[in-house]
């Protein structure tokens, strides 16, 4: 029996306005897999990863989320986000916890844990990582790394099957990138499925178990890490010698 599928791309093209910034691309992504999204700045790695979120406009083709079309889809816990761009700053007077705690229940935001298990679920989030010893302190007094680690704990705060990154360890001091690659590990090993754009991936290497390449807009390598390596050497024998495909 094959892995469930929890994200499914079928010519699908996301754009802004009149303009089509990823176009029909196919992607499938299941159960148990680490998805690395390569990509130079520009090619619509972040349209693409905010697309299958439904937050950037869907100009053809299908999305689907666990099997179910995104615009049925309302399991939103299941499927954590993790942006590249945060927001925290602006929430200058909430606490680690209390940051984390909206990952519980990310529709509705004002909800505080009520139950045991959910505060239990939380400062577990926390702990995950590596911010146990700052739980109560305001996210403002946190580095950027460090701001970024808690957006991960609000994301498994909802205890996702799927959690999606973008360049999480990117603009990150190389502490916070060694904590931030251990926490990948970690849920990894637990078996959370990932998609992850980075381009770090030295730092995933032993995680990552398929690796696709965004290239203005069009995926251009899909494969294992092994064929990656392959394709990159092919890539460079090719420029020199002509090398027949
Ligand atoms: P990447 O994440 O690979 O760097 P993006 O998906 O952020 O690429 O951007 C792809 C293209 O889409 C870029 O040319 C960018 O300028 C454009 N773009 C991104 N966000 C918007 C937006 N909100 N409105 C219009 N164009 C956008
Ligand atoms: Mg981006």
């Amino acid at each position: 029996m094959s892995s469930p599928t929890l994200v499914r791309l079928r010519s699908t093209s996301f754009g802004y306005a009149d303009r089509t910034v990823v176009s029909g691309v196919d992607l499938t992504v299941r159960a148990g897999e680490v998805v690395a999204l390569l990509g130079p700045n520009g090619s619509g790695k972040s349209t693409l990863v905010r697309g299958i979120l439904g937050l950037s406009t869907r100009q053809g083709g299908d999305v689907e989320l666990f099997d179910t079309p995104l615009d049925e889809f309302d399991q939103y816990t299941r499927l954590g986000y993790v942006p590249q761009r945060h927001s925290l700053s602006a929430s200058v007077r909430a606490t680690v916890t209390e940051i984390v705690e909206v990952g519980r229940l990310p529709h509705r935001p004002w909800w505080k844990p009520q139950s045991r298990q959910d505060h239990a679920i939380v400062r577990e989030a926390i702990a995950d990582v590596g911010l146990a010893d700052r739980a109560h302190e305001e996210v403002a007094a946190l580095s950027g790394g460090q701001q970024r680690r808690v957006l991960i704990a609000r994301a498994l705060a909802g205890r996702p099957d799927m959690l999606v990154m973008d360049e999480p360890t990117a603009g990150v001091d190389h502490a916070n990138q060694e904590a931030l690659a251990l926490v990948l590990h970690r849920l990894a090993d637990r078996g959370t499925s990932m998609l992850v754009v980075t381009h770090e991936l030295e730092a995933l290497e032993r995680v990552v178990t398929r690796i696709v390449c965004l290239d203005a807009g069009h995926i251009d390598f899909d494969g294992t890490p092994a064929a990656y390596s392959d394709h990159l050497r092919r890539h460079a024998v090719g420029s020199d010698h002509h090398h027949p495909d």
